[in-house]
């Protein structure tokens, strides 16, 4: 199956490189313009391997971050090991509210010794959808969210970053590194933690930008599923079947964690 640059009229022979239509990143070898499978509803094939794996990961990963509808992006930080149907929840809810939400998994992970390498977690991001933005990773280790989002507002041109936060942690924020950077150039969209109150009279005295986002907290934690998977329990209903599969695929999380 052949697609044609819709800027150019190139044909992009590696459309759909793996016949499967999953994992299909792909970039104009003539002018440069790119593109992801955004139809939103297609399958992973049964026969999902690490053939298929390792072709779409060396697609994924070679894509541009901005490969994609950018219009007034809002970032979701987070190492998403894995990602869960609590992630899901809180994009759906901000993107109801006119933000287009753009998952960044962080490259350095608190779980090293438990499966997840940065390609799998972001595999299984992009299993559901499109809008990953893998700048972590090409930044390198230490990752501090100063710098990403210094990098941010180059890649994407933007004045701002629309920066989604749990109130832990915004609760913390002027313990961050470069504190002064993140209040500068950061509007920050305030999820709601049920153990944490803050004062958000201060922060706004304090010059902080943000706005609290009314979602009912979901209580769920990607360390919640993985315990699941090491104990063999049924996890159906907290992971998208596609991110399910990829683990199923992989072996992810099979070993206790310690
Ligand atoms: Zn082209």
């Amino acid at each position: 199956m052949y697609k044609y640059c819709s800027e150019c009229g190139e044909k992009l022979d590696t459309w759909f490189a793996d016949g499967s239509g999953w994992g299909v990143v792909t970039q104009c070898a003539n002018c440069g313009n790119c593109y992801r499978n955004v139809s939103g509803d297609w399958d992973l094939p049964d026969t999902v391997n690490t053939i298929s794996y390792n072709m779409f990961k060396e697609t994924l990963l070679k894509a541009p971050n901005t490969c994609y509808d950018t219009d007034n992006p809002a970032f979701y930080f987070g190492t998403f090991n894995p990602i869960h149907n609590g992630h899901l929840y809180v994009a759906k809810q901000i993107e109801n509210l006119g933000y287009n939400v753009i998952f960044v998994p962080a490259y350095d992970s608190p779980w090293k010794e438990v499966v997840n390498s940065f390609d799998y977690r972001a595999a299984m991001i992009y299993a559901v959808t499109p809008n990953i933005c893998l700048i972590e990773k090409q930044l390198g280790t230490p990752s501090y969210s100063a710098q990403t989002v210094r990098n941010l507002l180059d890649e994407y041109k933007l004045d701002k970053i629309n920066f989604i936060i749990g109130m832990d942690a915004f609760a913390q924020i002027d313990k961050w590194k470069s504190p002064d950077v993140l209040k500068k150039y950061c509007h920050f969209l305030v999820l709601p933690r049920d153990d944490i109150k803050l004062s958000f009279e201060d922060m706004q005295k304090d010059g902080w930008d943000f706005e609290y986002i009314k979602v009912k907290p979901y209580k769920l934690s990607s360390s919640m599923v993985r315990e699941k998977i090491s104990k063999g329990e049924n996890i159906d209903k907290l992971i998208h079947p596609k991110v399910k599969k990829i683990i199923d695929v992989f072996s992810l999380y099979r070993k206790e964690e310690k």
